[in-house]
């Protein structure tokens, strides 16, 4: 395995992103009722709290831990909403109307999130840069010329195929079998996009309060009490909005969407020909391939910032750095000798459906599930969540009816089956993948 050098410019488990934020951290009283509560402060709790005041609500948000601190402020900035699985998934599973309302929603959705970031004035670095689907084997070309197909023909989504003799328009490696352009698809830093989220919020008059975690949600009469690190508040309705963070007292939720921990590598800013070299196309990178790499240059240009599935359950930073730095390696071979500056991780919440869910049970409403494609999604359903709280019509989405279930290997609440998963992807699925890439 390579040996991989350091700037020294951030500590391991920083992200690249942070280094944008302006805003110092600061906190907010815990009121003692409120018509509202939204539990997490991440993209979706923050979206749910404004639609909810929006409504006319007295609102309050409350998190474990600083708030954003959790998957909105360390992803990979893809911004742009797609189905993960194919219409012909979709449809088996629920049928063909469901399946053509669940990718009639994308394009709205991605307009959605856009007009809110524009109408609160955020200002997060959004490039319309387009994304690329890279096909890792020539099976995985054929699948993406299907979903072109169908996404095309089932939602207003721009999908245009790129064959493998056009390629080099986009990336230079001889790596991928072809690809597929979503041209509406946008590069975003979410810190700065979570930051300006906090300010709407936060200029609403709306509370958000921090290192706060609920340990009890009880009963209380038609509402509820929670109980929190920081005493407790009485709300009518409440909110979940805890994605990959959530664990006790949620464990019914934490049973149906499991964390799946993903890991991010920034390079030491490189040169600009360089970059112009590796990725003439400038666009958001995705892998088709098990490994689910996904890269990126910076919103300044100066360097790139490669993710993936470095591991399925918590490893050692400096373990992840070097296999994300292999990966990235052998995609472009003359970037051995790059230096990395930051490595980072967070949780990705993904459903056993592949699709979030928006929903309520026993009056406790949730939206999550994003299965790692939360940027544009999380506070589309956010909002969703909290106008279907508040018996706004605006809560109406086909998202309300995918599958929200569990699994027979994830009967707790920690997803102790992944170290098994995790030894298989590494032992076959990937070494399978690698041979038919040849
Ligand atoms: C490394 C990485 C890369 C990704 N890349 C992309 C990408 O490029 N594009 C994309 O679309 N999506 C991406 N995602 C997914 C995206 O970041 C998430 O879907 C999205 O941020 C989810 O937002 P959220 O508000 O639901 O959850 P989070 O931002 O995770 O917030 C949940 C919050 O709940 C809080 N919480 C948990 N339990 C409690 C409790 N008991 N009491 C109070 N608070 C609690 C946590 O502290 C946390 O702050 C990525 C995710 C990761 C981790």
């Amino acid at each position: 395995m390579r040996a991989v050098k350091w700037t020294g410019e951030a500590a391991q488990g920083y992200p690249y992103w942070w280094d944008a934020l302006t805003d110092e951290p600061s906190d907010d009283g815990l009121p003692e009722r409120c018509d509202l509560l939204a539990i997490g402060a991440g993209f979706t709790g923050l979206s749910a709290a404004i639609a909810a005041q929006d409504c006319g609500a007295k609102v309050v948000v409350v998190d474990a831990g600083e708030p954003g601190k959790g998957a909105s402020t360390r992803n990979g900035g893809m911004f742009g909403a797609h189905p993960r699985l194919s219409w012909d998934r979709l449809a088996a599973q629920y049928g063909a109307d469901l399946a053509d309302d669940l990718m009639a929603e994308s394009a709205p959705a991605t307009a959605w999130t856009r007009a809110l970031i524009e109408a609160e004035g955020i200002d997060c670095d959004l490039q319309q840069t387009g994304r690329i689907q890279l096909a890792w084997t020539e099976t995985h070309f054929n699948n993406l010329k299907q979903l072109v197909r169908h996404v095309t023909e089932k939602s207003t989504v721009k999908m245009r195929l790129v064959e493998r003799a056009d390629l080099a328009q986009e990336i230079t490696t001889g790596r991928y079998f072809g690809g597929a352009v979503l041209e509406e698809h946008c590069g975003l830093n979410p810190a700065k996009f979570h930051q300006g989220l906090m300010r709407a919020t936060r200029q609403r008059g709306i509370p958000v309060v921090g290192h706060a975690a609920v340990t009890k949600l009880e009963r209380n009469g038609s509402g509820f009490i929670a109980r929190t690190g920081k005493g407790d508040i009485r709300a009518d309705k409440v909110v979940l909005a805890t994605n990959g963070y959530t664990s006790k007292p949620f464990n019914w939720y934490a049973k149906r969407i499991f964390a799946l921990p993903s890991y991010i590598i920034a390079t030491e800013q490189l040169d600009a020909n360089l970059l112009g070299h590796l990725a003439p196309g400038r666009r958001m990178m995705v892998e088709t391939r098990a490994r689910h790499s996904y890269f990126r240059i910076s919103p300044d240009g100066t360097r790139l910032l490669f993710g993936g599935r470095a591991a399925m359950v918590d490893v050692d930073l400096h373990k992840a750095a070097r296999r994300q730095f292999e990966t990235m390696c052998e995609v472009w071979p003359e970037l051995q000798d790059v230096k990395l500056s930051h490595v980072w991780t967070g949780n990705t919440g993904y459903s056993f459906s592949h699709a979030p869910n928006v929903g309520e049970t026993r009056g406790l409403h949730h939206a999550m599930g994003y299965s790692g494609s939360g940027t544009v999604m999380a506070p589309y359903l956010g909002a969703k969540a909290a106008y279907q709280a508040m018996g706004d019509a605006r809560g109406k989405t086909a998202f309300s009816h995918t599958a929200f279930n569990g699994y027979w290997a994830h009967p707790f609440a920690k997803p102790h089956f992944l170290k098994a998963v995790d030894i298989w992807y590494r032992n076959f699925v990937d070494r399978k993948e690698s041979w038919q890439s040849r």
